[in-house]
């Protein structure tokens, strides 16, 4: 059995290695503490679960949704755009349901991309953004993220004939795996480039509703000219505690979203109507209390987590957004693969290494948030204790 050339493009799962060390440690009884992966561990608020209990029980979700989805949910993104972005949405061509964002995301590559084109991949970035244009025969370029740029790429910097071929830029902000926000101007800038460069921009919102320090992150779209040039890829997975529930949505440019539908109709069939109508309840202000109370928690878990890694010497820059911490390397390690199977040989603490979010991820390691309270405490305290200086 071949699997497909497609296929075959993938790079190597970069885990790989780390989950057998980790396997290994388990079988021989020890306990080892996970900070590796970004997953909400607190329940699904409970309005936003009643709300899908009552639209799952309701014979009329359970027939085929269409992809454009439900007009109740693409009102109540559309006004939920309004009173948290101020960005005005017109619900019958600017907003789709979309399966999450991992789905949208790869869609989109499928529904733009020929081979022989090429994608603008934010690096270290979610790996859809270099996996989607591989597995449809296009070309990922990587755009480094660095901390002397805060983060942010380098445009100017992008090879000209590679430049040339681009048809979609992938970006995201607040961001994973850094943790940075965007910097004032800089969207204003990557509008000024797409329309030089005849470029679709993708916005990855995964992470605007998860703020700390009173900070409240952007839409992409509050920029203008935005939607002339790209859409926006929000997810209610991580601000609402619904990664299981598969809810996010497209926004922005109608005729991006107008494609993207077309690609669809012909791929799945929609989201459950009743992911569609919990969805709308999470989007309510009555809503807004647990968020806030979700980000209350991550605020004093990133605290604790950047207070130890000072005390055993690594200095981290506390993250006024996600459920990560983005932390160089300490000398003397000769990767970051290195430092994270040092760490868990010593403390059987599981975090992840840099490299496997993308090149320019080498040099530093991230520890995701989303760890209940008395584990996080316990990881913290055996970094004390086996690492300290
Ligand atoms: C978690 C995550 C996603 C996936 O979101 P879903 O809506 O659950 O598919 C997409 N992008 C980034 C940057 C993420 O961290």
């Amino acid at each position: 059995m071949q699997p497909s050339k497609r296929l075959e493009r993938i790079p190597p799962y970069l885990f790989a290695e780390l989950e057998k060390k980790i396997a290994d440690k388990k079988a021989a009884g020890i306990d080892v503490i996970s900070l590796g992966i970004g997953d909400p561990d607190t329940p699904t608020p409970a309005n936003v679960v009643e709300a899908g209990q009552r639209a799952l029980a309701d014979p009329g979700t359970h027939q085929y949704p269409s992809n454009r989805g439900r007009e109740e949910f693409r009102r109540a993104i559309a006004d939920f755009y309004a009173r948290r972005f101020g960005v005005s949405l017109d619900p019958e061509t600017e907003v789709m349901p979309a399966i999450g964002a991992k789905e949208c995301i790869f869609n989109l590559n499928l529904a733009f991309l020929d081979p022989g084109d090429v994608a603008l991949a934010s690096d270290p970035g979610y790996p859809v953004y270099t996996g989607g244009p591989l597995l449809v025969g296009a070309e990922p370029v990587l755009l480094p993220l660095l901390p002397e740029r805060q983060f942010t790429p380098d445009l100017g910097a992008i090879p000209a004939d590679k430049l040339a071929k681009a048809k979609l830029t992938f970006l995201n902000y607040p961001n994973n795996p850094t943790g940075a926000i965007v910097p004032d101007g800089f969207f204003a800038e990557v509008v000024e480039f797409a329309k030089a460069n005849d470029l679709l921009v993708v916005h990855d919102a995964s992470y605007t509703e998860t703020a700390y320090d009173g900070y409240r992150p952007p839409s992409f779209l509050e920029t203008p000219g935005a939607k002339d040039v790209g859409v926006e890829v929000f997810s209610l997975s991580k601000g609402y505690n619904m990664t299981g529930w598969r809810a996010a949505a497209i926004v922005g440019n109608a005729e991006a979203i107008a494609t993207y539908w077309r690609l669809k109709t012909n791929i799945d069939s929609g989201n459950f109507e009743a992911v569609q109508l919990a969805a709308v309840e999470a989007l309510s202000p009555a809503t807004d209390a647990a968020v806030e109370q979700m980000n209350a928690i991550y605020q004093r878990r990133r605290d604790l987590v950047c207070d130890a890694l000072a005390e055993i010497g690594v200095n981290v820059s506390r993250p006024k957004a996600t459920i990560y911490i983005w932390a160089p390397v300490p000398a003397g390690f000769e990767s970051a693969a290195a430092y994270c199977a040092h760490v868990l040989e010593e403390s059987a603490v599981v975090i992840s290494p840099g490299g496997a979010y993308g090149a320019s991820g080498e040099g530093f390691f991230r520890i995701s948030l989303t760890t209940p309270d008395e584990r996080l405490t316990e990881a913290v305290d055996r970094l004390r204790s086996t690492l300290a200086k």
